[in-house]
């Protein structure tokens, strides 16, 4: 199978939706921009044996690489629309081409964004997406409007995907611990729907991929201000706790990397609709600490002050 006729098969949209004027095929995609809306970019590279085992199936790989860009629409309040796919495979396996294609749609079919286009090169196993997406022109979420005295909340439960990582890597057995901690690592669900609720009113947001404490320390640098998360606030993973232990758990729920959760501080006159949101959304936020004037991120147990040498993930650290 040639480049054509792989490019023709796995990755060539039957149809599109309207607002793309020309997709894959040509020498470049056109898309419609509606008035008032901007167009908001992103792109994250997933490497072999870097962001994810080598035995990692397919399937998961193609759900993941458009996951993790996903994550970044939701961190800006936009609405995903298109993807561009940069393809770099050792071989041309058939059943790991349709087994990602497959995995790949199902998570843009989910998520309702088109493939417009790519390429598709020979080398050592890397997916690279470029997300496309749309936000109105009058408001985006960025990593730099936290105010000292914001109320600052996560998304799901931090940690679990780390955890699932841990339990993938040592091979650990299966019980349904052990299953729901790989599928937060292998499966993450953007919290896109999240993300622009939150666009109305949130003060600042960012997605957390690197580790909880990690990502808060730059939330709180882009602002200016310091920030005090209370460690008995954390959400509280059940399946963490069973497979590894409380005092891990807490660990992992600060420096795990790999959640795809959003941290966001909304200032206190907002927090009733943050409140009314969360009635209607599919998941659960909790409070889990306060924008301060201070320049550090400190994390209080019982309202003491706790030295945590959490290190998050770093590709040059
Ligand atoms: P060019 O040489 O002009 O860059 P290519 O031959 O690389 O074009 O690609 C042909 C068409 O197929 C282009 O429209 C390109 O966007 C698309 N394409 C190539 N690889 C992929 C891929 N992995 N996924 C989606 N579209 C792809
Ligand atoms: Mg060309």
């Amino acid at each position: 199978m040639g480049e054509f006729d792989l490019i023709k098969r796995y990755f060539t949209p039957s149809a599109y939706s309207p607002d793309v004027l020309l997709g894959v095929g040509d020498d470049a995609a056109v898309m419609a921009i509606p008035e008032g809306r901007r167009l908001v970019a992103a792109v994250d590279t997933i490497v072999a044996g870097v962001h994810f085992p080598p035995e990692t199936s397919p399937f998961d790989i193609g759900w993941r690489a458009l996951a993790v860009n996903l994550s970044d629409m939701a961190a800006m309040g936009a609405l995903p629309r298109w993807m561009t796919l940069s393809l770099c495979i050792p071989v041309a396996d058939e059943h790991w081409l349709a087994e990602f294609a497959r995995g790949l749609s199902t998570s843009a079919q989910q998520y309702d964004v088109q493939l417009v286009g790519g390429d598709t090169v020979k080398g050592p196993l890397n997916i690279s997406i470029q997300i496309l997406g749309l936000v109105e022109a009058d408001r985006w979420l960025t990593r730099s409007g936290a105010k000292p005295g914001d109320l600052l909340y996560v998304s799901g439960v931090p940690g679990e995907a780390g955890g699932g990582l841990r339990v993938m890597q040592q091979h650990l057995s299966a019980s349904s611990s052990h299953h729901h901690l790989l599928q937060r690592f292998l499966h993450p669900e953007p919290r896109v729907s999240l993300g622009r609720s939150l666009r109305a009113f949130a003060s600042a947001a960012m997605d957390v991929s690197d580790g909880l404490l990690t990502d808060l320390r730059k939330l709180s640098a882009a602002s200016g201000c310091g920030a005090d998360l209370y460690l008995e606030g954390l959400p509280v993973s059940i399946a963490l706790h069973d497979v590894f232990g409380v005092r891990a758990a807490e660990e992992f729920a600060l420096s795990g990397g790999d959640d795809y959760e959003l941290l966001f501080t909304v200032a206190p006159g907002a927090v009733s609709l943050l409140e009314s949101a969360l009635l209607h959304g599919e998941v659960q936020c909790t409070r889990i600490g306060v924008m301060t004037a201070g320049e550090h991120v400190r994390c209080l147990r019982q309202g003491v002050i706790t030295p945590i040498s959490a290190h998050g993930y770093d590709h040059f650290g």
